[in-house]
């Protein structure tokens, strides 16, 4: 294997030619925050989460950005973490949260992202109350979705065309109203539950729990 060196916060590191910056920096335990990558999958880099500083202080999404031979990044720098916070405080205000009693509370990537940054919950609620909150779907015999907290992340929808060439799962309506549906056929669903293992928030609860 092709190896090189880069230096990720100071720390030098070696990474396999071609892979992401996010990879590396996860193989090394080097924590980026992401809520829509996984490993298994393409990196659509929707989220946008996983801006780092790169050189001489480009900002690139670290999931779409190949490590270059002393390349030299930042995780953290006032760059970095104004601009990932106004995309954590945008995705809180349209995110009905107590995580009290929710599903997906102590495995979810969002609180993890939110405790790494230090979000203030009620600072940002201050500033946009969260809209009427909708109630559970039962989207299929298998499992019900929480819309209310989904992050349109798209891992389900990704997941169940990766394992079965064709996804049962698409995005529907727009904006602030975009949330995940059966398309046709719900039925057609082959309840392998990978969408709900995948979710990086838990809000897809199957119903056998
Ligand atoms: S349970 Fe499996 S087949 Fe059904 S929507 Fe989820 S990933 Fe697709
Ligand atoms: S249900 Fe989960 S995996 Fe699917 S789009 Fe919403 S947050 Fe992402």
């Amino acid at each position: 294997m092709d190896k090189i060196a880069l230096f990720i916060n100071g720390q030098r590191v070696f990474a396999t030619r071609g892979a992401t910056i996010l990879e590396v920096a996860l193989e090394n335990t080097i924590y980026i925050p992401h809520l829509c990558y996984h490993p298994s999958l393409e990196h659509p880099g929707t989220c946008r989460l996983c801006i780092v500083e790169v050189n001489s202080g480009r900002l690139v999404t670290s999931c779409r950005t190949p490590v270059e031979e002393g390349m030299e990044v930042k995780t953290h720098s006032p760059k970095v973490d104004k601009a990932v916070r106004i995309l954590v405080e945008l995705l809180i205000a349209d995110h009905h949260a107590s995580c009290q009693g929710c599903p997906g509370s102590g495995r979810c990537e969002l609180q993890k992202i939110m405790s790494n940054l230090r979000i203030d919950r009620r600072r940002v609620r201050r500033l946009r109350p969260p809209k009427e909150e909708l109630p559970l779907e039962s989207l299929n015999r298998c499992f019900d979705y929480d819309v209310n907290k989904c992050v349109r992340c798209g891992i389900c929808v990704q997941t169940c065309e990766d394992l079965h060439g064709v996804s049962y799962l698409y995005f529907v309506d727009r904006g602030y109203d975009t949330k995940i549906a059966f398309f046709g056929d719900e039925s057609k669903c082959l309840s392998c539950l990978k969408c709900t293992i995948r979710c990086p928030v838990g809000i897809l609860t199957s119903k056998s729990r």
